[in-house]
């Protein structure tokens, strides 16, 4: 990236911490012209990033072709409410990925790739479900792109107003968005007596 951002930062942990708390990221890529900015989920490996869907996806079909692709995520933590309109804002932590992806084509790293989506989504769910046949691995394309050109921005702390604001008889502050999970719903064909597994009753993102 050529302008360093304000509140940047381009080290591994940062990055890679934001990319475990979210599960959504947005895919940019421009055919004939037009921009596209698809909503996907991931999953990663070190350095690298997983994207993956059916194998009729047009997405992933144009992308493993080596279209340049720019993948987002971003991660929403807090309204920041000033005393002016002028000063409002979000606390926010998000990564910009460029590259290229590269096609899957290995079994064994398909199915590797399919178990980190899983347990990105939820630790200690793939243990417990029926894996994918070969037969389900091909049905499924699965992408990987490279985390070397990546960038982080993140906002946090309250809001910073003018000085002569500072006296106005206004709430300002922060409301905490934070991530939580609601009541599970079981499925209405769920076997009888199958408990809600522990790992869900302690869901909770970062
Ligand atoms: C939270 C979330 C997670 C998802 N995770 C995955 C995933 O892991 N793997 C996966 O393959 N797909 C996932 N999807 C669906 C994904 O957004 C695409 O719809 C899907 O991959 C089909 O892509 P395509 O290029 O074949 O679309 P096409 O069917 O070729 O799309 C045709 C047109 O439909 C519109 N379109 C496509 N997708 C969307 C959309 N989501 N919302 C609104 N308009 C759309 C666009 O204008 C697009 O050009 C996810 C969607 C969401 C919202």
């Amino acid at each position: 990236m050529k302008r360093l951002p304000k509140r940047g930062a381009y080290d591994r942990e940062t990055v890679f911490k934001i990319l475990d708390e979210a599960f959504v990221c947005h895919v940019g890529f421009v055919v004939d012209g037009q921009p596209f900015v698809i909503p996907t989920n991931f999953g990663r490996c070190g350095e690298t990033l997983y994207l993956h869907g059916s194998a009729a996806s047009r997405m992933l079909r144009i992308l493993s072709e080596g279209l340049p692709v720019c993948v987002t995520v971003t991660l929403t933590d807090g309204l920041v409410l000033a005393r002016s309109a002028f000063h409002h804002s979000v606390n926010y932590r998000s990564v910009v990925v460029l590259g290229t992806a590269r096609l899957v084509d290995d079994l064994t790293e398909k199915m590797e790739a399919l178990r980190l989506f899983t347990e990105h989504i939820m630790k200690g769910r793939w243990d417990e479900i029926r894996w994918p046949t070969e037969q389900e691995l091909k049905a499924t394309t699965v992408l990987a792109l490279s985390l070397e050109e990546v960038s982080a921005k993140v906002r946090t702390g309250g809001p910073i107003d003018d000085e002569e604001d500072y006296g106005m008889p206004v709430w300002a502050g922060v409301l905490p968005l934070p991530v939580v999970a609601a009541e599970p719903i079981a499925d209405a064909r769920l076997k009888p007596g199958t408990e809600i597994p522990g790992y869900m009753k302690s869901y909770r993102r970062g």
